[in-house]
């Protein structure tokens, strides 16, 4: 590593370099702000306001507040952030007598891995809760997700770190910890308890891939599909060496074709990239011209139809079933979409079944199985 004083570390700064060394390194050790990220920005907000109700409902005494969360709404919120507060704050009760509960806890550990305050200059690994209480000998720790995958609750590291930190920081008598993630996209929970058996080696499991980083001189960039979330492709020598190299617009040997996928994956990541810090610019600035075209807002004009009032007025205006039947249409996704609002997946296989099924290529880019 080649800074001199050594930085401090948390889970996700763990994963991002996990994921990509080099985003590590630009982020991290040379300064430079991830590129702005809807997902992000969408989970941040979320996080801030769900932490102010809470804190609101504990320090009232009151297991809910509709009025307060009501006008907690941002009135010019992004549409998901809008729908996922409102899911929350509509299904969420807080549990009576909580013991100790905190929100938003700052957590920070020195080198020997014992708590220091979350400023100390000591602090070389931090973490923040984003809620927890006691409930007898069992600690309880909540974290709100606005992932759109709900994938099942896997004992991964930043699970176990959180786990282990509450216990370490806050609750040191307790056996267990129970890990509860509050999908905020869908009001689902999932859970999973933590024994002292699955506690007891995070801190080495950390130690570890500390040791890696700090160990590491060259942070080689890794191309793949994490590169449209590092925030950094600005700063990434694959992407504008990726640029360089004619041949590979016309491949014509097996190692040339796999520079011409690499470019491609290149320029599908970084169009995403370029054209977030394009719109923010011309956003601020206005609109800019390049040749014979413009690039800036034009007005768009889209309708939400409801189909049973569109079907209602094209039959009372005369046209048949079949003619109209054919105007609508739907495919597997939408179906499937439709179905998991009702709550009724159990019906997808079902309708499925109901259509014809049709076989194509398509070449593209996917994951390897391994
Ligand atoms: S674009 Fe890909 S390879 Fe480059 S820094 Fe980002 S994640 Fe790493």
């Amino acid at each position: 590593m080649n800074t001199k004083e050594k930085p401090k570390y948390s889970v996700s700064r763990l994963n991002l370099y996990e994921h990509c060394p080099w985003a590590f390194k630009t982020v991290y050790l040379e300064g430079i702000p991830r590129a702005a990220d809807e997902a992000r920005a969408t989970g941040q907000l979320l996080h801030a306001m769900v932490a102010d109700y809470l804190e609101r409902l504990i320090a009232t005494g009151q297991p809910t507040d509709w009025v307060w969360a009501r006008l907690a709404t941002p009135s010019d919120g992004h549409p998901d952030v809008v729908e996922m507060w409102e899911r929350f704050y509509n299904t969420f009760t807080l549990p009576p007598a909580l013991v100790a509960p905190g929100v938003e806890r700052q957590l920070a550990f020195d080198r020997k891995w014992e708590p220091v305050k979350f400023s100390s200059r000591r602090a070389r690994f931090r973490m923040v809760l984003d809620f927890h209480f006691r409930q007898g000998s069992l600690a309880v720790l909540i974290d709100w997700k606005t992932n759109r995958t709900m994938n099942g609750v896997e004992k991964d590291l930043q699970l176990l770190a959180y786990g282990w930190g509450l216990k370490q920081a806050l609750y040191p008598d307790v056996e267990e910890v129970l890990l509860r993630l509050h999908f905020l996209r869908y009001g689902r929970e999932r859970e999973v308890l933590l024994g002292p058996d699955d506690l007891k080696d995070v801190p080495g499991m950390l130690e570890e891939k500390i040791g890696r980083i700090e160990k590491d001189k060259h942070f080689d960039p890794a191309p793949g599909s994490f590169c449209g979330m590092c925030g950094v492709t600005a700063h990434c020598p694959v992407m504008s060496e990726a640029l360089a190299p004619v041949e590979v617009l016309a491949p014509a040997t097996r190692e040339q074709a796999e520079k011409a996928a690499s470019l491609l994956l290149t320029l599908q990541k970084m169009e995403k990239e370029l054209s977030a810090r394009l719109k923010e610019w011309v956003r601020e600035y206005g609109a800019v011209q390049v040749g014979d075209l413009v690039y800036g807002p034009s007005q768009m004009v889209s309708y939400d139809l409801t189909p049973q009032n569109v079907c209602t007025t094209l039959l009372d205006a005369g046209l048949s079933r079949e003619e109209i039947w054919g105007l609508l249409s739907i495919n597997k996704t939408s179906l499937e979409k439709g179905l998991r609002k009702i709550s009724r997946q159990d019906l997808f296989d079902l309708a499925l079944k109901t259509g014809t099924v049709r076989f194509s290529e398509r070449i593209d880019f996917y994951k390897t199985k391994s």
